[in-house]
């Protein structure tokens, strides 16, 4: 385990497989690549909650990155100087409110946060989002107020575009609502994102917040 080693994504220009879900990706997939399983998609890697800040500013790329518990540096290759290129910080998206709060002095920044709130909207399905987090609030009857609002929207944003309804559907049973709201969990509640950031791997940083999660969970689920 390396500690504190940046996180890398690729945007890929080659066919990709995730080589955990399997899923065809296509040919320009952001993806990371480990060594024993080949490229993996941003989903697998758990990093697919983090939202893209594009290079250019420099301020609110330092803010936002000093902000986010987790981050990764995003990398394309350029053909034409045959270098990999940073496209970008994938951040938290509360790091990146926060940092352009500091910043919202600053018009730009403002309009940029409106177009990247507007870019977000336009992609969710809110019927989906609706039918979604009413299936959380059938299943986990505890769940905070609003919670999960923020988990279906989360859902329907790695559902659209890349799969088709059938597995939007599919995404509605018991078993994927309980994996989405386990993932919202580790990330919002335990220490999962510092572990993943120290370098540690999924796996054994998944063991680690396990208890805590399923404490959650149980709460949710059962108590009044
Ligand atoms: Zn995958």
């Amino acid at each position: 385990m390396e500690q504190d080693k940046q996180i890398k994504v690729f945007i890929s220009h080659r066919e990709s497989i995730c080589g955990e879900c399997g899923e065809n990706l296509g040919n320009k997939a952001w993806i990371i690549l480990r060594e024993d399983k080949g490229a993996l998609c941003l989903s697998c890697a758990d990093l697919d909650h983090l939202v893209f800040l594009p290079s250019g500013d420099a301020a609110l790329t330092r803010r936002a990155k000093k902000l986010s518990t987790l981050s990764a540096v995003v990398l394309e290759w350029s053909r034409a100087r045959k270098r990999y290129e940073r496209q970008g910080l994938l951040v938290e998206e509360q790091a990146l409110q926060a940092a352009e709060a500091e910043c919202l002095q600053d018009s730009e920044a403002r309009e940029r946060r409106r177009l990247r709130q507007a870019e977000r909207r336009s992609a969710l399905d809110q019927e989906y989002v609706n039918r979604f987090a009413q299936r959380i609030r059938e299943l986990f009857p505890q769940c905070p107020e609003g919670v999960e609002q923020a988990i279906a929207e989360h859902a329907c944003l790695k559902y659209s575009g890349r799969v088709g309804r059938t597995a939007a559907a599919k995404a509605l049973d018991e078993e994927a609502v309980r994996l989405a709201v386990i993932a919202h969990i580790r990330h919002a509640a335990t220490n999962y994102d510092e572990l993943l950031a120290l370098g540690y791997d999924r796996w054994e940083a998944r063991a680690a917040v396990a208890d805590e999660v399923k404490a959650i969970l149980f709460q949710w689920e059962f108590s009044q």
